[in-house]
């Protein structure tokens, strides 16, 4: 697959990572060495070249900077004790337009937030005509209240972090041309959107269920499908590998036929704005019949992982849904004891290792179980006047046997409880 940007050209991008260390995150069990690990593979994961690293506390906050007056003097300096030029700061919060100015003001230097650091891993990983699309909205949308005055706008143009992607080319243009760029966008994205729920329908009519495999990034979902349907869905090591959406049809044991949707990992703290930006993504999640929740139980923020995934499903009321659990990675445990800890606190769930392929019979015999409560294989006798009603059972279902009588057709079928619904007229009581 041919990658969007030149690796080698951004690789030399040398940044100053900024911590910032607030009591929220503490009691959400976030300690600043974890803040400063994520904000690390979120740099690495852009290719940037990581020079130095500063742990900032948040209570030395000031609403025009941030971060405390004398703090940013100490990074301006360190800044200048590197002989290498630095070309950005990286914060690992999110600021406002103000902060974000005065900081590069001060600072002297490109000043990157997490939200622009995860919009530009986003724009490296946007294939689909729609993933760019939505990048893009996002991208603008997060730019147009930071166009004031030409401090920022100058320094956005000198490449790297922040200004690829599929906006790219256009963050010369003023604000009233993003404006307009952004309504234009949203119309597009809508009617992209729009096709794809006709294709949507399409394939769950031709499944009787659909599978969507959820979990925080890196926690395995690619390796997942791929090695439970043979497919080659794009895993490596990199976080935010799929952005848009996969999917995978699956015969499960008894030869129901389901579909396996891979959706975009989840992250700690996603900036809000990023999630309407991904709706589209995400709203598979919402249409899905079961969830299939992967966890890599061996990273030690596992619990963390967790919370932060059912806020997202939270966010898109989706946690009501039947959810099957996947504790990933056992091949990386020394001992059993974490697993028997997450088997004993989450109800419905089977260790598996997607990589090694074990616990994959648990796993699919745990989602057949599970679908067996929501699809039902019905008796039929449907008068020739119902053709139609005929051909979208071989659609909707999972047609077992069927009969041509002068009289009518009997079918044997496998449907979901909706369609069952549907055809209550043409039940046949069993025998
Ligand atoms: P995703 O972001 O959830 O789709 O995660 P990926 O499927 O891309 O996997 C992220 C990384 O974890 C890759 O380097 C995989 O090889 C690795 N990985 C996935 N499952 C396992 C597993 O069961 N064991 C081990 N050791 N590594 C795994
Ligand atoms: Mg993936």
């Amino acid at each position: 697959m041919p990658e969007m940007y030149d690796v080698k050209e951004h690789s030399k991008e040398k940044v100053i990572l900024v911590t910032i260390a607030s009591h929220k995150d503490k009691e959400k069990g976030w300690d600043p060495e974890d803040t400063a690990l994520e904000l690390r593979e979120l740099a690495l994961s852009t290719g940037a070249n990581v020079i130095d690293e500063v742990l900032c506390k948040r209570d030395e906050v000031t609403p025009n900077l941030f971060i405390g007056k004398g703090k940013a003097q100490e990074i301006h300096d360190l800044i200048h004790a590197h002989n290498e030029e630095i070309d950005a700061v990286v914060f690992s919060g999110n600021l406002s337009s103000t902060q974000q100015r005065n900081l590069e003001e001060i600072l002297g230097v490109k000043t990157i937030d997490r939200t622009q650091l995860i919009l530009d891993i986003f724009a490296q990983r946007a294939h689909t005509n729609e993933g760019k699309l939505q990048v893009e909205f996002a991208q603008l949308e997060y730019l147009l209240p930071r166009l004031v005055g030409k401090g920022i706008i100058l320094s956005r143009l000198g490449g790297g972090i922040g200004t690829r992607g599929p906006g790219e080319q256009k963050l010369e243009v003023d604000r009233r041309r993003i404006s307009k760029r952004i309504i234009r966008l949203k119309q597009e994205i809508d009617a992209v959107r729009f096709r794809r729920s006709q294709l949507r329908r399409n394939r769950i009519e031709h499944s009787v269920a659909t599978i969507a495999i959820v979990g925080y990034t890196n926690a395995g979902k690619s390796t997942l499908l791929n090695s439970m349907t043979d497919s080659q869905v794009m895993a490596d090591n990199r976080l935010f590998c799929t952005l848009d959406l996969t999917s995978r049809r699956f015969s499960l044991s008894n030869n129901q036929k389901v579909l396996f949707v891979d959706t975009v990992g989840f992250i700690h703290n996603l900036p809000h704005n990023l999630v309407e930006a991904f709706k589209a993504t995400l709203e598979e999640v919402q249409q899905a019949d079961l969830l299939l929740h992967v966890l890599d139980i061996s990273n030690p923020k596992a619990n963390e992982h967790f919370d932060a995934v059912y806020e997202v499903l939270k966010e898109l009321d989706a946690q009501d849904k039947p959810i099957i659990t996947a504790l990933n990675k056992t091949d990386l445990l020394e001992n059993a004891f974490i697993v028997g800890r997450f088997m004993n606190s989450i109800n419905n769930c089977v260790a598996i290792s997607a990589l090694k392929g074990t616990g994959f019979k648990q796993l699919i015999d745990m989602i057949s179980t599970e679908l067996s409560g929501l699809v039902e294989t019905v008796e039929l006798f449907l008068p020739h006047s119902e053709m139609a009603l005929v051909s979208s059972l071989y659609k909707e279902g999972q047609v077992l046997e069927r009969k041509d009588t002068e009289k009518g057709i009997y079918i044997r079928v496998t449907v979901s409880q909706k369609t069952k619904h549907r055809l209550h007229n043409f039940l046949q009581k069993p025998a």
